[in-house]
């Protein structure tokens, strides 16, 4: 399995259950929210969904308990939002760009290296580039169609300012000619207006497409979800008359602090999943070839973490009355492969239809079991068969005789005599054992 996977196969578990127009909203309302109120440390992750059980409510969770700091930039957040006199992006990023900097500042610092790595690239294609008219080109309100140039010159141009704008930024820093907070609200605006470029959204859409333009139209995304998510959510206060529903963080009673010891090395998560002796040093150099990183760098002790997800879901499905078949969760960064699998198996498990926007494919050592044994049971499944995955596409792998994996090409996501193994696993793990 590769990192993507987890991407396409969320992709088509949308398109299978038909995610509507008014889900869709409801996410993209959901996830901007969430990126609001993450300070962008890479554990702090912020989840969010509706509450409709009752009154309607706004269900917060981070990646870890609260802290009184989390708890107080919530209320200002959401006082800023309900405030009929806040109406532009900049009132609400004035109010976050202290507490939510470093997040700010990654998201331009990733567009202006992706921007860089493609630039070379993106000349290229704007010098063979088949202009439409300027009408079909540009996003009616961009400022691009003022100039008195021909369409290629006004990308071009457009494309020099940006990389000026996002050049060395930070949004706390001291600013120079203009306010930080100002070019911020510009770059994020003009990252919108640059993806909605006919230019940007046909070479972005090509299978042939270079990977790094890729990037670039992705990272403008992200950078441009400030300026045009800020402006979703007024429009959501606006069509509720001023009434933001109230919110409320959930209150996670599994979060336990201990410890748990973990294989030695990667060689050894390897070996036991796919049962060969690790005296086999043959497959050990292997290792070390495919993936040269010192073994200093490997963690033998890891603290559980219960992510933000999971907190929500099994929090609000305590009283299993949903009145929604598809339950949206905003998520200030993608899920982790682990939270995909799991909350894709809590749905086949449970019969519900929570559902966040994308996974980026990539799993977590530290990554918490949820104590709903039949869900975790087929996540460590699914990580068994990644770890299988990862030692097939070894250059020069070769199976033993003895592999018990061979037989486990079917339908299956694991072969029936691991089940019981895996059991044993998951309750020495939820013992706190090793
Ligand atoms: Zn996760």
């Amino acid at each position: 399995m590769t990192d993507s996977d987890g991407r396409d196969l969320q992709a088509h578990l949308i398109e299978q259950d038909g995610l509507g127009w008014r889900h869709r909203e409801e996410m993209k309302l959901l996830d901007v929210i969430a990126l609001c109120l993450t300070t962008g440390q890479s554990h702090d992750i912020v989840a969010v969904a509706f509450d409709k059980r009752h009154i309607l409510t706004i269900a917060l969770s981070k990646n870890h308990a609260t802290s009184v700091a989390d708890r107080e930039q919530a209320s200002l957040f959401f006082n800023a939002l309900s405030d009929p006199n806040n109406n532009r992006p900049i009132d609400i990023i004035a109010v976050i760009a202290t507490y939510s900097g470093m997040n700010m500042n990654k998201r331009v610092r990733k567009v202006a290296e992706s921007l860089n790595n493609a630039r070379t690239h993106i000349t290229a294609l704007l010098d063979q580039y088949n202009a439409g008219s300027r009408d079909t080109e540009f996003h009616p309100r961009d400022p691009v169609l003022s100039f008195e140039l021909d369409v290629r010159e006004s990308l071009q141009r457009a494309l020099d300012k940006f990389s000026f704008s996002v050049k060395d930024f930070d949004i706390n820093g001291p600013g120079g000619r203009l306010d930080p907070i100002m070019m911020f609200v510009a770059a994020s605006q003009a990252a919108y207006y640059l993806m909605k470029t006919r230019f940007i959204q046909s070479e972005a859409e090509k299978p042939t497409g270079l990977p790094s333009f890729q990037t670039f139209q992705r990272r403008l995304a992200k950078l441009a979800q400030y300026s045009r998510g800020i402006r979703r959510l007024f429009t959501y206060r606006d069509r509720l008359s001023g009434q933001i529903p109230p919110f409320r963080w959930i209150d996670f009673p599994l979060d336990d602090p201990r410890s748990v010891k973990i294989s030695q090395s990667p060689l050894d998560v390897a070996f036991r999943v796919m049962e060969i002796n690790p005296a086999s040093t043959e497959y050990g150099d292997l290792f070390w070839q495919c993936y040269p990183v010192p073994i200093e760098h490997w963690i033998t002790t890891v603290t559980p973490t219960f992510h933000a997800e999971m907190r929500l879901i099994l929090s609000l499905d305590s009283n299993q009355e949903s009145i929604d078949s598809v339950r949206p969760i905003g998520c200030s960064k993608r899920s982790c492969l682990c939270c995909w699998h799991w909350i894709n198996f809590y749905n086949v498990a449970h019969g519900t239809q929570w559902m966040t926007a994308s996974s980026h494919g990539k799993p977590y050592m530290n990554w918490g079991l949820s104590g709903d044994i039949l869900v975790d049971r087929e996540v460590v499944a699914a990580m068994r068969l990644r770890v299988c995955d990862v030692l097939e596409w070894m250059k020069g792998w070769k199976r033993l005789p003895s592999d018990g994996h061979a037989s486990s090409s079917g339908s299956s996501p694991y072969p029936e005599d691991q089940e019981g193994e895996i059991d044993i696993e998951l309750e020495a793990l939820y013992a706190g054992g090793d």
